[in-house]
């Protein structure tokens, strides 16, 4: 960014609001019909039906893998549930009642992984596995997969390596499903990433390598060394369209786990998503999933911390990947290590411009009061990362939402609305460090 359009940014109000550390909630004037948006978007519905048809043959293996999926049968889903008491709670903490229903999607408890990441970051290695295998003639689509499991196969995958940049949780997901199917993972963490999350990696044989920098710095990096060797296959999260399907596919599912429910998304009965955000790729990919599937009866807002708006910027200024919160002198310090990026997508964010319908941000103080308040009401346990979804009820429902609901015909229908705070990690952070997060 050169001084003229630093200086012209700098004297917009909402920039700064957002320079100054204040929570702010942005609505995207950009937002299109979903027909519309998804017209633009160089992804299909059949592109994510592909992703669903891949983890179908990889169910077996999975499940033979990881005992822990037996009962969904290898695929890796999450409960939705009610949280009403927390509805309760949030309703106290606003001095207003919060009409609706408010639901949470507890990827805090993703098997494997502990996190939204053993979405994307499982399904691009997996898609990785089985493109080798079939391009050296190891294995045919129609096959049985749990030949993956076997010595052969992973005497294979031990001559190829998987390398990926990662603030944790992707390194985690990505390091336990490599090191499963016996690559050899190499995971660049930023400075950001937490102790126990690289020491869990090296307890699997994962090769973790740390840096001082940021989270762009260790994509950067990984993906220059990677670019070196030609039997090392770098995840890109900044980029990657099949970590953004692989987290596409939870639409459909979720869509069952409604019905279970006994609810049916109309336009009378509107869904509204709120997705912690960090570079976009998982709430980009969730939140294409849900438009492909529910088109203009989904509204979905991205939630990220005070002190990395990375999303929000990009989005706001039409800038994308081209400004980074440093450029805005916002330090990147917040205790949501998930979403400690400061540069976003330019993948997600020019391709979602006309179909998110906005963006707000939580302080490191709000988001602890979150998972305090969660841990109490609903005794459901997550990390600070997790827990920026569930501001979202209270933003669109009290006065701040107004206007959006009016224009969007939905202002004498607050109560009719369900909303999905979408809890994307904690079950795997150790007992120790929850307790500490839940006395601060
Ligand atoms: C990675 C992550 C996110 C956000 O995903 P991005 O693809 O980085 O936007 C949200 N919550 C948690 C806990 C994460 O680890």
């Amino acid at each position: 960014m050169n001084h003229e359009q630093k200086k012209g940014l700098f004297s917009l109000p909402l920039i700064k609001e957002i320079v100054n550390g204040k929570e702010v909630c942005w609505f995207n004037k950009n937002l299109e019909s979903a027909d519309k948006g998804l017209k633009r978007m160089p992804l299909v519905a059949a592109d994510v039906q592909e992703a669903e048809n891949r983890l179908a043959r990889f169910a077996p293996y999975i499940q033979k893998v990881f005992p822990e999926t037996v009962t969904e049968q290898g695929l890796i889903e999450s409960p939705l549930k009610d949280i009403p008491q927390m509805q309760a709670a949030l309703s106290a903490v606003v001095k207003q009642k919060l009409p609706g229903r408010l639901l949470l999607k507890c990827d805090s408890h993703l098997k494997i992984a502990g996190s939204v990441k053993a979405r994307g970051g499982i399904y691009e290695v997996l898609k990785h596995a089985e493109d080798l295998a079939i391009a050296n003639g190891l294995i045919s689509k129609a096959e049985d997969y749990t030949v993956f499991a076997t010595s052969k196969l992973k005497m294979f995958f031990q001559d190829y390596e998987i390398a990926v940049g990662s603030t944790g949780n992707l390194g985690m997901s990505i390091g336990i499903m490599g090191a499963a199917l016996g690559f050899k993972v190499t995971v660049h963490m930023s400075a950001d990433a937490q102790a126990w999350k690289k020491e869990l990696l090296r307890s699997k044989g994962v090769n973790v390598i740390e840096y001082a920098a940021d989270y762009s710095k260790a994509v950067q990096e990984g993906r220059k060394l990677s670019a070196n060797d030609e039997k090392s296959y770098f995840i890109d999260d900044e980029n990657s369209q099949s970590l953004f399907l692989g987290y596409a596919v939870a639409a459909a599912r979720l869509n069952k786990q409604l019905k279970q429910c006994g609810i049916e998304i109309r336009k009378d009965r509107p869904l509204f998503v709120y997705l912690p955000c960090g570079v976009g790729g998982a709430p980009g990919g969730i939140a294409f999933g849900l438009k492909l599937f529910y088109g203009d009866n989904v509204h979905v807002f991205f939630a990220e911390p005070t002190q990395a708006p990375c999303m929000l910027i990009g989005c706001l200024t039409g800038l994308h990947e081209k400004i980074s919160v440093g450029d805005l002198g916002i330090d990147l310090k917040t205790i949501a290590d998930g979403l400690a990026v400061g540069r976003p997508s330019g993948f997600v964010g020019k391709n979602m411009i006309n179909l998110l319908s906005g963006c707000y941000t939580l302080t490191d103080r709000h988001m602890l009061d979150l998972l305090h308040l969660l841990a109490e009401q609903e005794e459901c346990y997550i990390e600070p990362s997790a827990t920026a979804g569930l501001a979202g009820i209270s933003n669109i429902t009290s006065n701040i939402g107004d206007k959006y609901l009016l224009k969007h015909g939905l202002a004498d229908h607050k109560d009719k609305i369900v909303h999905i705070a979408w809890a994307t990690g904690g079950s795997l952070v150790p007992p120790e460090i929850m307790q500490k997060y839940c006395k601060m």
